[in-house]
């Protein structure tokens, strides 16, 4: 299939920046996410991708060639648009046959790209039906078939469960990623939810303000963010951020937080000023013990885990712990941070230091 490499791309409408410099690769076979709040620049990257709009400098490659000023029709990338966007005077199996046609196909390889293709996505029973009557899911299924029964070599995906009922969504988002695993074919997915993008990429790359903040596989992405907005972004509830002033030097395994010595890892940036210590809800620790204290202002039960509010020195901090632990709202606890899991950051840039 396709590897997709995007060197230096920029997007400008006007006097208006949508996409700064991006460069990023997506391997042969990945299932890719853009992820990024509203208006970040993800639709656009993806529509310089499959020739929708044409990059205002950069390049993009498609398996080593050069397809940056290429129309779409010249690309071989399929773009999914929503996924009802289908023919509803026409049956399913009309519908899926139209792209091969309309390409000039022999009306014999028609019905058996045809066939084969309603295998892959389970839908051989419905193909004399008109596609009005269906239900949303088969809906999908035919819309998915139609831009993959041109085989091409990559798919560009924008929301395509956006609009779906959270119940269904999850349904489709399991069967579309079943569908990438069988076919191995590079998908390029745009979504602002990141927790589907979490569950179902291979990769993700997340955008903010019309720049790529980071780019890595999603446990890199969660457990290594590069920016206080990534690891903000991604993980509910979000990263704590303790704001503290200090100084790290190069090679320290230290800092000092609301005077007490706290353990990070080894960084080799070193930083000094108004710095942040990053720790994630689920890697604070409560216990009589311990001398950095906070007071529980909240709890709220979530089944086999609880979530706490507490007030410490440096700021308000979540804590995810095990139901059957007591905490009472009012009482003060001393809290342990595992020092592995901590991130620092550098308060003016919001960059992570490392
Ligand atoms: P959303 O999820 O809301 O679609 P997005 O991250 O996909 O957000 P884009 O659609 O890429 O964002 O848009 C990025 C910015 O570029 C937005 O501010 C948008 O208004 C602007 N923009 C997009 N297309 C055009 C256009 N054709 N002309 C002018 N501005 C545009």
């Amino acid at each position: 299939m396709a590897q997709i490499q995007i060197k230096n791309i920029r997007k400008d409408f006007g006097d208006f920046n949508a996409v700064k410099e991006s460069t990023f690769t997506i391997e042969d076979g990945e299932f890719f996410m853009l992820l990024g709040p509203s208006g970040c620049g993800k639709t656009t990257t993806l529509r310089m991708i499959a020739g929708l709009e044409l990059p205002t400098s950069g390049e993009i490659y498609l398996d080593g060639e050069e397809i940056s000023q290429l129309p779409p029709s010249k690309r071989d990338i399929a773009f999914v648009f929503q996924m009802f966007a289908l023919y509803p005077h026409m049956n399913v199996r009309r519908n899926l046959s139209y792209p091969l046609v309309s390409q000039g196909m022999a009306r014999r390889d028609v019905k058996a790209k045809v066939e084969e293709v309603a295998g892959i996505l389970g839908i051989q029973d419905i193909l004399n039906r008109p596609v009005g009557g269906l239900s949303g899911g088969d809906r999908q299924r035919v819309a998915l078939g139609r831009a993959i029964v041109r085989d091409p070599k990559a798919f560009m995906m924008d929301e395509p469960l956006g609009a779906l009922d959270a119940e269904f969504r999850e349904h489709m988002a399991e069967e579309l990623r079943a569908l990438h695993d069988r076919m191995n074919a590079t998908t390029v997915y745009v979504t602002h939810d990141q927790l589907e993008a979490m569950q179902m990429g291979d990769k993700i790359v997340v955008m903010n303000n019309a720049v790529v903040e980071q780019f890595g596989t999603p446990q890199e992405i969660y457990d290594k963010p590069a920016t206080m907005f990534v690891a903000d972004f991604i993980g509910s509830p979000s990263m704590n951020f303790l704001h503290f002033d200090g100084t790290v030097g190069e090679g320290d395994e230290s800092v000092t937080l609301g005077g007490e010595v706290m353990r990070i890892p080894r960084t080799r940036q070193g930083a000094s000023g108004k710095l942040v210590f990053g720790v994630r809800p689920e890697h604070v620790t409560l216990s009589d013990s311990g001398t950095y204290r906070g007071e529980i202002l909240a709890s709220e039960y979530l089944g086999t885990t609880q979530i706490i509010t507490l007030d410490t020195p440096n700021g308000e901090l979540k804590a995810r712990i095990d139901s059957a632990q007591v905490a009472k709202v009012g009482e003060k606890v001393g809290l342990g941070f595992n020092p592995r899991t901590i991130t620092l950051f550098d308060a003016g840039s919001g960059h992570a230091l490392r």
